[in-house]
């Protein structure tokens, strides 16, 4: 064996296959050069989702003829001279290897002028200069990358769909716009029109750019100024949600990145406003020293470290919280009269309460969780004065399902007269009769057994979901024509997967029509979808198809019907009569399930006679 120096041509091959994953990543290393050089205006030109050709123009500084071949020199650098460089670094790139990276691996073509005389033009094929001349004097430079990927087949292996590639690139140019909202952006493919900034520094429109009107409108403010941060951006409110966490931008002095802690701390700051398994739409763009954050840990400095991490966190955390806070307070004080709560109740629930009053009619996953917060702490309130004796009956609902089941079904069936055995040989829950409601929120209800208490709202979700699921599971293909189309507005990402899976979203029933851009109709939808939920399931099913390249019927259809059992279910503090106690009561003992809600939360709680003789001492 010989050990022997790799030639600079080997080297920069082996290097680009950490920073040139993908056309996306070419399309970020010439942005972010742009945006590093002063650029305030950059404009992506796209042919084949990048494989073609990618073209990045922009009005920066340029470069010098000297400058400009040295650029393609590996670890070139004009952003850090020294160590020290290395902690202070305010650019988006310093390593120097993207330009001599991306040059090795494609046909790449460099016009860039200081704007003082006449620029240079260089050609490179594989990362050799192959071509010098003069251009002209624009002040700025343009970059044209052909053939991404020729001469390592490998590479092009690995490519996705077009589509899939073209999906990276719209997402990356969303962040690049969404951290840079004083540049102006413009991108097309293939010639169409692909995006578009308008440079004005307005965070909010570039917001509503990448994910459209409907989600820019449903965004607060958010800023905070303290001694080591400064963080300003825009949150959704809760009832806007997504099924992924794809949707959280986080921006550290100008760089997008994914940081799992700070995604946490956000959806920690959302606390329970958040259905289970959503996420919400976020974009907080933080300034600190950059001494605080070391960007020198990953080859395409997507991931940082902090220092001072836990005081970021909290922040986050908190400025969150206190804004629903500060939105929900305000009009507590015309909710004197609905003294619904009682005094010791958490703050939250207190906030969440008076909020009911500020939700728009759309804003039901607010109102949602509300509902379940404040149902919970009524619940856990309502625990506390009962004996002990009865204690362990209430537990006895919470845990295992199991164990309640094979409690109520060993205990009561043989009770049951024969008549009522018959018909409810599949019923799990026995025949009961409602005396009453408590607190607007439990039914008691009574048979031969003793007491029970179901928590209605519990019980209609239990009821509501199986029937939904059992409906949801039925074939889709019969479809029902919409009076009125519905019309939906995506962002740029959504409507590229829309065009790529358009047939396997027609398999399930979603005709997509475009109309302009980012523009989709709908003039007919599967039947089973329920009145109200169109646009959420169908919402939900373009996110699937973002996320895991196909609609999962089987997800859409759990998601769906736990989503639409919690909103049709009738609310605690909610009366209901005698019939409609009866009938509950009476869809929830056909459930397969009737032991805990689709949250996992319990339903009933049974006191048996036995239970409650013993705590009058009627037996000892
Ligand atoms: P890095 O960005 O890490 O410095 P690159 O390989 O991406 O390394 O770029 C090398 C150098 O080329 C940069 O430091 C910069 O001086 C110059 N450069 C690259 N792109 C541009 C551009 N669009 N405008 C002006 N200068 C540029
Ligand atoms: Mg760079």
């Amino acid at each position: 064996m010989k050990i022997v120096q790799m030639s600079d041509a080997l080297a920069n091959k082996i290097a680009a296959g950490e920073v040139v994953e993908r056309p996306a990543s070419v399309v970020k290393e010439l942005v972010e050069n742009s945006i590093d050089a002063n650029s305030t205006w950059i404009k992506v030109d796209i042919l084949e989702a990048g494989l073609e050709q990618i073209k990045v123009i922009d009005n920066g500084g340029g470069m010098s003829e000297e400058d400009s071949e040295r650029a393609f020199l590996p670890h070139a650098t004009s952003k850090i001279k020294s160590e020290s460089d290395l902690f202070h670094v305010k650019t988006l790139g310093f390593r120097g290897e993207a330009l001599a990276s991306i040059a090795s691996v494609s046909k790449l073509t460099i016009q860039t002028s200081e704007g003082k005389e006449a620029g240079t033009c260089l050609v490179l094929e594989g990362g050799k200069i192959i071509d010098r001349k003069k251009s002209d004097a624009r002040k700025g430079t343009e970059i044209t990358v052909d053939h991404l990927f020729f001469n390592t087949p490998a590479r092009l292996k690995y490519m996705k769909s077009l589509h899939t590639e073209l999906g990276h690139i719209t997402d990356l140019l969303n962040r690049l716009a969404l951290s840079h909202p004083n540049i102006r952006f413009e991108a097309t493919h293939n010639g169409k029109g692909l995006f578009k900034t308008a440079g004005t520094g307005d965070l909010l429109h570039v917001v509503s750019q990448v994910y459209g009107m409907n989600v820019a409108k449903n965004m607060l403010p958010v800023s905070e100024n303290t001694l080591d941060f400064q963080i300003e951006g825009y949150i959704a409110k809760p009832e806007v949600t997504r099924a992924s966490k794809n949707y959280i931008s986080t921006i550290i002095n100008g760089r997008y990145i994914k940081s799992i802690p700070l995604n946490q701390a956000i959806i920690r700051g959302y606390h329970t406003l958040l259905p289970i398994g959503r996420s919400p739409i976020v974009v907080l763009s933080i300034k600190m020293d950059p001494i605080l954050v070391d960007v020198n840990v990953h080859p395409t400095k997507l991931e940082v470290r902090f220092s001072k991490d836990k005081e970021l966190f909290t922040l986050i955390e908190e400025l969150i919280r206190n804004k629903f806070r500060e939105i929900t307070l305000i009009p507590e004080m015309e909710q004197r009269q609905k003294p619904k709560i009682k005094e010791k109740s958490y703050q939250h629930t207190m906030n969440f309460e008076s909020s009911k009053a500020v939700a728009e009619p759309t804003g039901n996953q607010l109102n949602e969780n509300m509902h379940i917060n404040e149902e919970k702490t009524e619940r856990e309130s309502a625990e506390e004065p009962v004996p002990a004796t009865t204690v362990e009956a209430s537990l006895q609902s919470e845990p295992e399902e199991k164990e309640i089941d094979d409690h109520s079904v060993s205990k009561d069936t043989d009770i049951q007269s024969d008549e009522e055995y018959a018909n409810s040989s599949k019923q799990r829950v026995p025949a009961m009769y409602p005396i009453g409601q408590l607190q607007g929120t439990y039914i008691l209800a009574q048979n031969e057994n003793g007491l029970y208490m179901i928590d209605q709202h519990a019980a209609q979700e239990r009821v509501k979901y199986e029937f939904f699921k059992e409906k949801l599971g039925k074939p889709v293909n019969v479809s029902q024509e919409l009076l009125l189309p519905m019309t939906f507005e995506f962002s740029k990402q959504e409507a590229i997967f829309i065009e790529q899976y358009k047939e396997e979203l027609e398999k399930v029933g979603l005709f997509f029509e475009n109309f302009g851009s980012q523009t989709y109709v709908i003039r007919s939808h599967p039947n089973w979808f329920p009145n109200g939920f169109e646009e959420e399931i169908i919402r939900e099913m373009v996110e699937q198809i973002i996320n895991e390249e196909k609609v999962n019927i089987e997800a859409i259809r759990e998601e769906a019907a736990i989503l639409m059992s919690c909103k049709r279910s009738i609310k605690a503090n909610h009366y209901l009569n005698q019939d409609e106690m009866f009938r509950l009561l009476e869809d929830l003992r056909n459930t397969t399930d009737p032991f805990t809600c689709p949250h996992g939360r319990p339903i009933i709680v049974h006191f048996s006679t036995y239970e409650l003789e013993k705590m009058f001492k009627r037996i000892m």
